[in-house]
C-alpha cells in the first residue's frame, strides 16, 4: 500500500500486544507492546524481522509520543518517536516530518540527539533515536528553579558546540528552547526536535516562514518581512540568549500573560535582571549581546566562545548526576 511519505518503504508490520511470555519488570510497562519491523534486505531479496519492546512514555510532543524502547535483536535501549499517520493527513504535516527526518539523519555530533533509524507501518511512523535518560533542561530548571554560573557555563558551552556544528552544516534549528535540550545519563546536552529546522542551500540564503516558540522566538521572525529580508542563523543566537537568561534567572526574559504580550515585549526588547538574583557582569553582558534586536548586532558563535563569561572562568568538564535535582554545595 502507498506510504505517502517519501521514505524507505516497508510492508505493513504487525503491531502485537505483548504476549505473556515476555518479561514484565514493573507496573510501568504494563501496557508494553512489541513493535515489529519488516526491514527489506540490502540486496532487495526478502525481509528481516526486527522487534522492539516499547516501554514507558518519555514525553509527548505536538504530533508524536516518545517511548523508551529496547531493540530485541541487540538488547540496546533507544527512544522511539511514534507519529500516528492519522496526524499526518495534511500535506503540510507530512512535509514537516519528511523535512525533519531528511535533515536529522545527516547529523552526527556528540551534542545532537542521534537519529538512528526510521520505519513505518499502516498506523504509525517510527523514529528511533538515541536515548536521553534525564529528560530535558526544562524539567531540570523546574526542579532546580535556577542554575549556578559554573553549571550554566557547562551547558552553554555544550550548546555552543552543537550550534557550531549545525550552522557548519547550514542547518538552522529555529526552535531552541530548554524543552528541546535533552540530557543523557552523563548530563550531556543532546539537542533534539529538529521539527522546525531548515537546511539552507547557501549561507546567505534567508528564510521567511514564521516558526519558533513564543518565549524564545527572535524579533525578526515575529516581524516577518517588514524589517529584514527574512531570517537566518542569528535566530539561534537569540534563542541561546533566552536559554542562558532562563537558566540563570529561573524564568524566560520576555514572559508575559499571553503570546501577544510576549511578542510585544520581545519587539520592544524589554527584559530585566531581577535584583535578588546574583548574576555576574560577564554573564549579563553575554546575554545582552545575544539578545540584540538587530540580527547583525548579535555575536558570532566564535565571538560567544571568546567571551569572558567562558574564557575568564574554568568550564566544568562534568556535573554530578544529582545536579538535575539539587544545587551544588557552596563552600
Ligand atoms: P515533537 O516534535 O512532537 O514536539 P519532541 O521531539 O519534542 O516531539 O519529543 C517530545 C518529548 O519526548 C520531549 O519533550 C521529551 O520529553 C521526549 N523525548 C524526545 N526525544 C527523546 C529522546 N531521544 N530521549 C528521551 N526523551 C525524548
Amino acid at each position: 500500500e502507498g506510504s505517502e511519505l517519501n521514505l524507505p518503504q516497508v510492508p505493513r508490520p504487525n503491531v502485537t500486544k505483548r504476549s505473556n511470555s515476555l518479561p514484565s519488570t514493573s507496573p510501568a510497562d504494563e501496557d508494553s507492546v512489541v513493535i515489529e519491523e519488516k526491514r527489506r534486505r540490502v540486496n532487495g531479496e526478502g525481509y528481516t524481522l526486527h522487534r522492539y519492546l516499547r516501554g514507558r512514555l518519555l514525553g509527548k510532543g505536538g504530533f508524536a509520543k516518545v517511548y523508551l524502547c529496547t531493540a530485541l535483536d541487540t538488547n540496546k535501549a533507544y527512544a522511539i518517536k511514534i507519529v500516528p499517520k492519522a496526524n499526518l493527513t495534511k500535506a503540510r504535516a507530512r512535509q514537516k516530518l519528511q523535512a525533519e527526518i531528511k535533515i536529522h539523519r545527516t547529523l552526527k555530533h556528540k551534542n545532537v540527539c542521534e537519529y538512528k533509524h526510521f520505519f513505518e507501518d499502516r498506523e504509525n511512523c517510527y523514529i528511533l533515536l538515541e536515548l536521553c535518560h534525564n529528560q530535558s533542561m526544562n524539567e531540570m530548571i523546574k526542579r532546580r528553579k535556577r542554575l549556578t554560573e559554573p553549571e550554566v557555563r557547562y551547558f552553554m558551552n555544550q550548546l555552543l558546540e552543537s550550534i557550531k556544528y549545525l550552522h557548519d552544516q547550514l542547518v538552522i534549528h529555529r526552535d531552541l528552547k530548554l524543552g528541546n535540550l535533552f540530557l543523557d545519563k552523563h548530563l550531556n546536552i543532546k539537542v533534539g526536535d529538529l521539527g522546525l529546522a531548515t537546511k539552507l542551500e547557501s549561507a546567505d540564503e534567508k528564510r521567511k516562514t514564521i516558526c519558533g516558540t513564543p518565549n524564545y522566538i527572535a524579533p525578526e521572525v515575529i516581524q516577518g518581512d517588514r524589517a529584514t529580508r527574512g531570517h537566518s542563523f542569528e535566530v539561534d543566537i537569540w534563542s541561546m540568549g533566552v536559554i542562558m537568561f532562563t537558566c540563570l534567572v529561573g524564568k524566560p526574559p520576555y514572559e508575559a500573560k499571553d503570546v501577544k504580550a510576549t511578542y510585544q515585549r520581545i519587539l520592544a526588547n524589554e527584559y530585566k535582571f531581577p535584583i535578588d538574583v546574583p548574576i555576574s557582569n560577564d554573564a549579563k553582558d553575554l546575554i545582552y549581546c545575544m539578545l540584540q534586536s538587530k540580527p547583525s548586532d548579535r555575536p558570532t558563535l566564535k565571538e560567544i566562545g571568546n567571551h569572558p563569561f567562558f574564557t575568564a572562568n574554568s568550564i566544568p568538564v562534568a556535573l554530578p548526576s544529582n545536579a538535575t535535582h539539587v544545587a551544588p554545595k557552596t563552600d
